[in-house]
């Protein structure tokens, strides 16, 4: 099946007074059409900014330094900037993860919603209002012509998630978007965001690319997922292989990290922090949290090696494995 969304080797710097700040650095993955794909690390790992570079929102200081986002067989980095806007919306939609303050608070919901079928689909007053009432019940929302007059201001947290889910799929892309879309809504209405999201990629056939810090919501949305440290793409997997054979240390780290009501011993973190990306060292950039670094892991970059079919790492160990006994350097994090 070939690729929907197709991103090689992008590498992005935010201009700074000291230097340049290598926020991605050479990522490469891709996305298939109607699958959900989770790319998850901390904050500060790149996942939003990957994100806005496909969308091409970024601006300066930041900077696309090299790499190609093909989609649907165009590179969107090499788009003109009118060809781009279409794309946008009509193809890639994304939703925030702070949906109220992406909501325009002076207009009624149901009436943003219908701006955005008016101006994508050309469709009359009428049609758009009857559409739009149609996508707010997909969505979810009961009693939608009372909902549809409220302003951002009088819905809670997860409706407004609902109508900007609803906004973001009106003009039925191809590729939606989902940055942390369940931020600060509590667990219950997290977990019906989420089935929500799930439900309409299978409905529409639009495919998602969702950025989290949680492998829990990996774990029960995605169907293949990217592991992202300090602006790197460390491990690429199925999610049934990433959650059985994790590769990475760092993946292994993240999974240690969840809070699971299935086992005894408690959660641990993950020590240290994301290095600064300002000037990093050569070599892995994990190698100073990781607990099997070697010598090698602090003078070059370990490339991608190839595991198995979908399952992708860039870890010295995890192609040459540490022998029993053998003394690791010690993490130092
Ligand atoms: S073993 Fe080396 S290459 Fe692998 S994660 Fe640890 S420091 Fe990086």
């Amino acid at each position: 099946m070939s690729d929907l969304l197709r991103i090689e080797n992008l590498t992005v710097h935010f201009d700074t007074d000291d230097g340049a700040v290598e926020a991605v650095d050479g990522a490469s993955f891709s996305i298939r059409p109607g699958e959900i794909f989770g790319l998850v690390g901390e904050s500060g790992s790149g996942k939003s900014v990957t994100a806005l570079t496909i969308l091409r929102l970024l601006r300066p200081p930041a900077r696309i330094v090299s790499g190609r986002i093909a989609f649907e067989g165009r590179d969107l980095l090499a788009l003109a900037a009118a060809d781009m806007r279409h794309v946008r919306g009509a193809r890639i939609s994304m939703v925030f993860q702070s949906p109220r303050t992406s909501l325009n608070p002076v207009l009624p919901v149901g009436a943003q919603l219908e701006r955005v079928i008016r101006l994508h689909a050309g469709a009359s007053a009428r049609e758009a209002r009857e559409r739009a009432l149609a996508m707010l019940r997909e969505c979810g929302i009961s009693e939608v012509e009372r909902r549809a007059a409220q302003y951002p201001h009088q819905l809670s947290g997860g409706m407004c998630q609902r109508v900007m889910i609803a906004m973001a799929l009106a003009t039925s892309p191809r590729l939606l978007l989902a940055d942390e879309p369940t931020t600060g809504l509590d667990v219950s209405i997290a977990a019906q965001i989420l089935d929500l999201l799930r439900d309409l990629g299978h409905r529409t056939g639009a495919s998602i690319l969702l950025i989290t810090h949680d492998l829990g919501v990996v774990a029960g949305l995605c169907d293949r997922v990217a592991v992202m440290h300090a602006g790197q793409i460390v491990e690429t997997a199925d999610v049934r292989r990433l959650f059985h054979a994790p590769a990475h240390p760092y993946t292994r780290a993240l999974l240690r990290s969840v809070p699971r009501v299935d086992r005894e011993f408690a959660m641990e973190p993950i020590p240290g922090a994301v290095p600064s990306l300002l000037a990093p060292p050569p070599g892995c950039r994990f190698a100073s949290r990781c607990p099997v670094v070697m010598p090698e892991c602090r003078i070059e970059r370990p490339a991608v090696t190839l595991l198995e079919v979908d399952h992708t790492v860039s870890c010295f160990a995890a192609v040459t494995p540490v022998r029993a006994g053998a003394p690791a350097e010690g993490g130092d994090g």
